[in-house]
């Protein structure tokens, strides 16, 4: 007898999507029957039976790119608040069909990696109401003692390394690690099993931009995407891929592509057969810099910038052709207040409350704006993160022995408000019109949000041990 059936008439799964029943069984998904039903022992037993049929059953999603409890810099950089915090994003996750996320575990000069991620489950740990993991970040200097424990974390189950090419703003030096540096962590991730996940934007120009616009006065934050550019990327990209090509065994992952600069280095490095992947997030496939000039358009802005609506194009174009491979959030959950303290070049607010409208607005715009199948949002959302990251086949799958975390969308239209949603009093895509929300969301079998109830606990979330597989580092994330 299952714990729990779920009945589906469009199931997507890696064999295709139709009519599915789902067999829960401690947690796991224990039977997928065809379109005949499941059938054996068991068969139509069930502690519940979950009739989703005229709606889509997909593989609960994955956000690969979020910061909670992150520091939020003053306008002057001389103090912070935090972000929002696991236990609030967590649960706007859930009720936005995301059951899993990934956060940063960072490392300061002076510590240990296991002191940076000892730090890090103090804010994770029984707080978090979906499962979790967390990529460890590099910043500055990294001595040779840490490089060896780089290696050993990775191998025990930390395989994703971010490094900062930038220090993004000029009052937040420390963050960018030299070329050397790099070089040397790309040796390590290689040797290791690791993915160097990469915030790539070309110092130099950044800040010769950031002393230029302030010279000429035009420091208004509408002139972000003059700073932080499309050349920028276009350098910054090719400098860090190429450095990555020289190192066999390398595999990048390169976070928020904003630029068809970017969508077009990662496509030149994956013609040459490097194992490369990009990440775009929904903030820059929905909005362009143009939109810095709205009503409170901070609330558009993550770093590196908004684009022009070419770049945009570019962006959706790479999804289709196999440069962009993820759709993130780069969440960094805060007040309107908060996000729009800032109003400058230097001091605006980055990241986003976006992870609760993601896979509803990317539906929106995936499948029924533009007519992709069903399976190529699933993947773009959901499953090739779980492959990139190393958490696939355990999730990302409706499959046998996956964990079943399953998210149930309900294709009824409704307007995207703020006030419906978890995270903050704001949403960027406050009255968008999207087509499906979730109705139901599973973790390891146990439904935490139903029709706009909310039945978890912060004890629910799980921190994943991840391997990045060997297919995923020479460059395929197909079966
Ligand atoms: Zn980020």
């Amino acid at each position: 007898m299952f714990d729990l059936i779920i009945k589906g008439d469009r199931v997507v799964t890696p064999h295709g999507t139709g009519s599915y029943e789902i067999g829960v069984k401690d947690g796991r998904i224990a039977a997928l029957g065809g379109p005949v039903g499941l059938s054996g022992a068991g068969a139509g037993e069930a502690g519940r039976v979950v009739d989703a049929r005229g709606r889509i059953v997909m593989p609960g999603s994955i956000d690969p790119h979020v910061h909670c409890a992150w520091p939020i810099p003053s306008r002057d950089g001389s103090s912070h608040i935090l972000s929002g915090r696991p236990p609030e994003v967590s649960r706007a996750a859930l009720f936005g069909g995301t059951t899993t996320l990934i956060d940063f575990a960072p490392w300061n000069p002076g510590e240990t990696l296991s002191e940076s991620i000892a730090r890090r489950d103090r804010d994770w740990a029984g707080q978090c109401h979906c499962d979790y993991a967390y990529h460890l970040m590099l910043q500055g200097e990294v001595p040779e003692a840490v490089l060896t424990e780089l290696g050993e974390k990775i191998e025990a189950g930390y395989p994703t390394v971010k490094i900062f090419t930038t220090d993004i703003t000029p009052s937040r030096r420390g963050r960018m690690i030299r070329f050397g540096d790099i070089w040397e962590i790309f040796k390590v991730v290689a040797a290791r099993g690791g993915l160097a996940v990469i915030h790539a934007e070309d110092n130099d120009i950044v800040m010769h931009m950031y002393d230029r616009l302030i010279g000429e006065d035009r420091v208004g934050f509408e002139h972000l995407a003059e700073v932080h550019n499309a050349l920028s990327e276009e350098l910054s990209f090719r400098r860090v891929i190429r450095l990555a090509e020289n190192v066999p065994g390398t595999a990048l992952y390169m976070m928020h592509t904003s630029a068809a600069s970017g969508v077009e280095a990662i496509g030149a490095s994956r013609a040459r057969g490097f194992p490369i992947y990009g990440e775009t997030l929904h903030q820059y496939l929905m909005f362009s810099a143009a939109d810095y000039r709205k009503p409170n358009g901070q609330i558009y802005h993550t770093y590196p910038s908004l684009k022009s609506k070419a770049d945009q194009s570019s962006l959706w174009e790479g999804m289709r052709t196999g440069a962009i491979h993820s759709v993130a959030t780069d969440e960094i959950c805060c007040t309107l207040a908060v996000k729009t303290q800032g109003v400058r070049i230097d001091d605006t607010t980055g990241g986003n409350a976006g992870v609760e409208p993601r896979l509803s607005v990317m539906y929106t715009q995936m499948v029924s704006e533009r007519g992709w199948p069903l399976e190529r949002f699933v993947a773009l959302t959901t499953t090739n993160a779980a492959k990139i990251m190393g958490l696939y086949p355990r999730k990302g799958a409706l499959a046998v022995g996956a964990d079943a975390d399953i998210t149930v969308l309900d294709p009824t239209p409704r307007t995207v408000r703020a006030e419906d949603l978890h995270e903050a009093d704001y949403s960027p895509w406050e009255g968008q019109a999207v087509t499906a929300w979730p109705s139901m969301t599973i973790l390891r079998g146990k439904v935490v949000v139903e029709d706009g109830e909310f039945r978890g606990e912060p004890s629910d979330g799980r921190y994943l041990e991840r391997r990045i597989p060997n297919t995923v580092r020479e460059g395929t994330i197909s079966d």
